[in-house]
């Protein structure tokens, strides 16, 4: 077996049994990504490692297990550049609470992760530093705007990483990888140091290449934290508990037509899909068409709201409290906004712009207040479908990754979150998980989509399949 691609599992398992210590373990994968990431392009910097052994726990329960942490989420001293030349050198002040939580349990905390700017993006194009490629085909996006936790996981050079969700950034890159991503119900994992791009859609996700280690690693990131008011009054839970290959008694799963339908869904998508829906069957799950009439809106909806809430959010990066600042200003004014213009890149220029102009007087009410009208409607019809089953099926993607330049056009970029948006609309959890390859070798992944809190649910449904079949088991062969 190659260290490269065992599951923390295995990994713990080696160092408990003393067949490797955590400072070789530690040399290995940094090798790793000495050999393998100056093509990759996951990390936007791999700490030295004297400091990574220094600051992670002994005796944590994840103690000397690698991971990679998105760009957004801050590490104190360490530089939290969220992707953009705006925060280049900022250096984060404090841990956001995951990331005390991760050191506290031990993890080696390897460096920080390519991404979107800002979190805005699909295919990890819209990047200020340098460019992520899809460990399964160099000449294809990774996905985004996790896209360098993903590819690191995929090329084995980390087991698990963190992302943040805002509508499908650790979902779509998990899928275009052949990963296991998993997006949280809102409030579930504190949000406090995450830096923030939609407040009322972000949250941290997990990337692993199997159920059980992502169950692992949410279990140790969930639970309330009084510095998040958002984040719910659960307590923590042991989410591998339940992972046996069984399945809930009775389990029924709607299908979301609509979905699988949907204008522009490719059709070798759709048929891995479908293969997946009969394993379900196969194995004893009732599925149910079902359909959900607002899907249609979830993009516009999705697309309003987060152009909002990113325009007052980000108005905080003005050149005066945080990173960059543009010196060539002669007034306050002048340096405010020569700065955004400069620190900021294009993508994340225009959202602010739209944001704005949702929000201003005379176009709030058509646009930022109808939004959330619709967004009430979907949570109401979500509720209505979880009445009647106990999770959700669809794809993940509308096709598999693309290559680079595919989509000039914003918009038609943001038609890949299509299967993805509704879910942090309705602030439920979803995971997606490895359903096949298409004929060009190509991962492909289903999505299940639970009522609040059904993280249970969701894993063990997930596991049952995943023990059934082999995608889980396979990487990209370069690299093995
Ligand atoms: N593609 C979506 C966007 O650009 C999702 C981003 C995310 O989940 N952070 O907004």
């Amino acid at each position: 077996m190659s260290l490269a691609f065992a599951t923390i599992r295995q990994l713990k398992e080696k160092l408990k049994n003393k067949e490797i210590s955590p400072k070789e373990l530690l040399d290995y994968f940094i090798k790793r990504f000495e050999k393998y990431d100056p093509k990759i392009g996951s990390a936007l910097e791999v700490f030295n490692t004297d400091s990574i052994l220094e600051k992670s726990n002994k005796n944590g329960s994840l103690y000397a297990i690698p991971g990679l942490i998105k760009d957004n989420i801050c590490q104190k001293d360490r530089i939290t550049s969220c992707g953009s030349k705006i925060l280049e050198n900022f250096r984060a002040t404090y841990d956001a609470t995951v990331i005390e939580t991760l050191k506290a349990e031990g993890a080696f905390l390897v460096g920080r992760a390519n991404m979107d700017e800002f979190a805005m993006g699909t295919s990890n194009e819209y990047v200020a530093f340098k460019k992520v490629v899809n460990p399964w085909d160099n000449s294809r996006v990774p996905g985004g705007s996790s896209g360098g936790s993903a590819a690191a996981v995929a090329a084995g050079l980390v087991p698990w990483a963190l992302g943040s969700e805002t509508g499908g950034s650790v979902r779509l890159p998990s899928a275009f990888c052949n990963l296991v991503g998993l997006k949280p119900t809102y409030g579930r994992v504190s949000r406090y140091g995450l830096i923030a791009y939609c407040s009322s859609f972000d949250q941290i996700g997990v990337f692993a290449r199997n159920v059980y280690d992502n169950a692992l690693i949410f279990s140790l990131i969930s639970g309330q934290d009084r510095r998040d008011s958002t984040s719910l009054n659960v307590p923590k839970k042991d989410y591998t508990q339940n992972l046996d290959g069984e399945l809930k008694p009775g389990l029924t799963i709607g299908i979301i037509e609509d979905a699988l339908d949907a204008k522009g869904m490719d059709s070798e998508v759709k048929e891995l899909v479908n293969n997946a829906i009969k394993e379900y069957e196969k194995m004893g799950v009732k599925i149910k068409r079902v359909k959900f009439p607002t899907l249609d809106y979830s993009l516009s909806v999705y697309a309003i709201l987060t152009r909002a809430e990113a325009a007052s959010n980000l108005a905080r990066f003005d050149g005066v409290r945080y990173g960059f600042r543009d010196k060539g200003a002669k007034t306050l004014a002048q340096m405010y906004s020569k700065t955004r213009q400069n620190g900021f890149g294009a993508e994340v220029r225009l959202r602010i712009m739209v944001g704005n102009y949702v929000l201003s007087t005379g176009h709030a009410e058509d646009f930022y207040v109808n939004a959330h009208k619709v967004r009430q409607l979907m949570v109401k019809q979500a509720k209505e479908l979880f009445s009647d089953v106990d999770l959700l099926l669809l794809p993940t993607q509308v096709m598999s990754a693309f290559k680079f330049g595919t989509f000039t056009d914003p918009l038609h970029m943001d038609l890949q979150d299509y299967c993805t948006a509704f879910v942090n609309i309705i602030g439920v959890p979803a995971i997606s998980i490895p359903c096949g390859f298409t004929k060009n070798n190509l991962p492909v992944g289903l999505q299940l989509v639970g009522p609040h809190l059904s993280e249970d649910l969701i894993f063990q449904t997930a596991y049952a399949y995943e023990q059934n079949m082999p995608w889980h088991t396979m990487h990209p062969k370069e690299l093995d």
